[in-house]
């Protein structure tokens, strides 16, 4: 931790600093200026973190040395963290796409979904169950029912289920059928929730909050880690701006921040991000492109019936085209990423769940 006085700062003031640094067990070093004396504080910068420094007569500034994230942060950390979803790994030479509705509605648009996008080279199916909605009007998701058709989708496509937990009361439920806990923007600091997925070792999925800094993003994902579980996947899903013509704003530059920042897996998010179909290739080129191991996008069968998020959901084509242009970009960026053209052919066969009602 580095103190800057303020100018005209007196010598009792900066005693007094210099006391209150030394009482919590570190030491101190002048560098005295013209103007300002520049304190450098020696020793475990945590146990200032406590201390309201900024209200001490005489400071003007203080600067951390040391990141306030300790086990996110790639200083802490020899290698990047790679993160298994099914069979494959998030954070390694692949890049990692995962894909499906924005809600669970029913088998066979799952069903129908999951078979394409992974003839397509999606490598996860994505799907909500338990929904946040910003209306308690709005459709809240199939909840318990919902899972069991993620988790019989899995059984017959081979896809590793990504799915939201709202709530601490709903943990042990969801990763019972979970391979992935999706933690939302909107729960992005819901501190109770984030240390009980910590408990489990089980990859937490976090997405950006709206209003969120890459740091407090960063504190979040060490409330997970501090419990104990190190598998975690960050998310930029767009942030909350001025700009009215995109659902949210999408923060391209956080994707090299936090890769600089944290050996963490970082995955964006470019259908909540855009808001809109049509935004969502260029939004994920560019994703990939700036360094992201992995995306998550919202496709439908039938866009135009979707119970939630129709607007930005790709079709089963639009996917699939989505994988192609993608490819160039992928390799662009030193990646690899599955599925071919040849493969997308196979996406005829797309066997329904048989035994549940049709929707
Ligand atoms: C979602 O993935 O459907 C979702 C609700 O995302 P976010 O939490 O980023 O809004
Ligand atoms: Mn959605």
């Amino acid at each position: 931790m580095i103190i800057v006085t303020s100018p005209g700062a007196t010598d009792a003031q900066i005693d007094h600093i210099r006391e209150r640094v030394e009482s919590a067990g570190l030491r101190t070093h002048l560098s005295r200026g013209e103007h300002r004396t520049v304190i450098g504080c020696i020793g475990d910068e945590d146990r200032l973190r406590g201390v309201p420094l900024l209200s001490i007569p005489g400071v003007e500034t203080v600067h951390p040395v040391l990141k306030p994230y300790k086990l996110a942060s790639r200083e802490f950390a020899a290698e990047f963290t790679r993160v298994p979803v099914g069979a494959v790994e998030l954070g390694g030479p692949e890049v990692v796409v995962i894909a499906g509705p924005c809600s669970v509605e029913g088998p066979q648009m799952l069903g129908r979904t999951a078979a394409r996008v992974a003839a397509a080279g999606a490598r996860a199916l994505r799907g909500g169950a338990f929904k946040p909605r910003s209306s308690p009007y709005s459709f809240q998701g199939m909840g318990e029912e919902g899972l069991e058709l993620l988790a019989e989708t899995r059984e017959r496509t081979g896809l590793p289920v990504v799915t939201e937990v709202l709530d601490t009361r709903q943990v042990e439920l969801v990763a019972s059928y979970a391979d992935v806990l999706q933690i939302g923007a909107r729960n992005m600091q819901n501190f109770a929730l984030l240390t009980e997925v910590g408990r489990l070792r089980r990859p937490v999925l976090l997405k950006r909050g709206m209003a969120a800094t890459l740091k407090d993003l960063l504190l979040a994902a060490e409330y997970v880690m501090s419990q104990g579980n190190p598998n975690v996947i960050l998310c930029e899903r767009g942030i909350r701006t001025f700009g009215t013509e995109t659902r949210n704003t999408f923060d391209l530059a956080a994707i090299p921040v936090l890769k600089r920042e944290t050996h963490l897996p970082v995955i964006a998010d470019p259908s909540h991000a855009g808001g809109r179909s049509h935004l969502v290739p260029a939004l994920s080129f560019a994703a990939v492109a700036a360094g992201a191991d992995g995306l998550i996008v919202e496709v439908h069968p039938d866009p135009e019936t979707a119970t939630s998020d129709g607007d930005q959901s790709l079709d089963l084509d639009a996917f699939d085209a989505l994988m192609d242009g993608l490819r160039p970009f992928a390799a662009a960026a030193g990646r690899t990423l599955a599925g071919s053209k040849a493969g997308n052919a196979e996406a005829a066969v797309e066997a329904p769940v048989a035994g549940v009602a049709a929707r």
